[in-house]
């Protein structure tokens, strides 16, 4: 249960594991590298119940975010040990992450070792599709839960074992505005936007492009049959984030891609000597 977003987590389903959810929680795991106790997601049911007090619902969000940290934090000393460089990749649905990830891993697996967190709601597809690549790939599905939290990454973790200087993709749930508030642990949060979607996202959904340190517009392809305003949609992401980088990229057509490999190499790099 979310009350961010008033989501459920009761049917969480990580792949690997036999994980009943956020009601049971009878972990037999060794969780290695997770030094505290999994009560994460057993706070009272229907955060959204009737007669709910306003203060008892901030206090709810505060007790899940701070968990939350706790486990992301826990994720990200994991990474910083073994030089793994996660990339959190957010978005809403159909902007093009599953193919724009199918091909970059297709460019650039030779050359870097990579994996995959799928993050959906229901369906083993993102991750068939990944593991066809030849990458290893793990699902998460989370049910009616509309974002992955750090806590279902730490379980993913066990299971897929990404190695020591590679670089972890998670996908995750097509959503703009829940992923904002869950660090999993990552780098960098990776917002994919594409060009068939509105310029304005960005001033819409602010705290996502604040969160995020790279914006990635995709099917740029499609421009020509378009009337998305590039430069404005650009101007938007740098009003609630002027730091945010933006790379013009078409997963299908390759334009543009080799900037994001680019950075991708280069963060690669930095991470895997430990800055
Ligand atoms: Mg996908």
């Amino acid at each position: 249960m979310c009350t961010v977003c008033g989501c459920a987590e009761g049917e969480v389903q990580v792949e690997g594991h036999d994980h009943s959810g956020g009601k049971t929680h009878n972990h037999d795991h060794g969780h290695s590298h997770h030094g505290h106790e999994h009560d994460y997601g057993q706070g009272p049911a229907g955060a959204h119940a009737p007669g709910m007090s306003q203060s008892r619902m901030v206090q709810i969000e505060e007790d899940i975010l701070g968990k939350n940290n706790q486990y992301a934090a826990a994720n990200r000393r994991w990474f910083n040990e073994r030089g793994i460089l996660a990339l959190n990749l957010v978005s809403s649905p159909g902007s093009g992450k599953t193919t724009l990830l199918t091909r970059t891993i297709e460019d650039l697996k030779a050359e870097m070792a990579l994996s995959v967190i799928e993050g959906d709601q229901q369906t083993a597809n993102d991750a068939e599709r990944i593991r066809s690549t030849g990458v290893k790939a793990l699902q998460i599905n989370t049910g009616k839960g509309c974002h992955l939290d750090g806590h279902m990454v730490g379980h993913a973790l066990e299971t897929l074992q990404p190695e020591s200087g590679s670089v972890l993709f998670i996908e995750n749930v097509g959503n703009l505005v829940c992923p904002a508030a869950f660090d999993l642990g990552e780098a960098h949060k990776v917002a994919i936007l594409s060009v068939t979607e509105g310029e304005d996202k960005p001033i819409k959904y602010p705290d996502m492009f604040h969160a995020a340190d790279l914006v990635l517009l995709n099917k740029i392809d499609l421009l020509p049959h378009l009337q998305f305003d590039v430069e404005q949609c650009i101007e938007y992401a740098r009003r609630v984030n002027p730091g945010i980088k933006v790379l013009k990229v078409s997963a299908t057509s390759g334009e543009g891609m080799p900037l994001w490999y680019q950075w991708l190499r280069a963060t690669q790099q930095m991470t895997a000597v430990g800055l």
